[in-house]
């Protein structure tokens, strides 16, 4: 599973429900829908990207929108963020 702290920043999405993802914008394809991306948010956007790249199983990491998203192989990244788990039954 993905860090949801780093030293450079906080988790601020995770897995997303389906309802989730239309809320906060996300393609609907989005790979937040399997639990294989992550977005980070920080001070300094450019040490975080160098801290997340380094995250084992990282396939792709990138500055989007004011946030760093992230794919990893392999990763059950759990339901997280404010609006991206609207819906989830726990
Ligand atoms: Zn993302």
């Amino acid at each position: 599973m993905p860090p949801l702290k780093l030293r450079h920043g906080i988790a601020t999405s995770g897995r997303r429900t389906p309802e989730g993802n239309r809320l906060v914008g996300g393609v609907p394809n989005s790979n937040h829908l399997d639990g294989s991306s992550m977005d980070y948010d920080g001070p300094d956007l450019n040490a975080l990207l160098a801290e997340v790249r380094g995250l084992p199983g990282v396939r792709k990491a990138f500055i989007h929108k004011g946030h760093v998203h992230t794919d990893g192989e392999g990763w059950n990244a759990p339901y997280y963020g404010a609006r991206g788990t609207t819906g989830l039954k726990r």
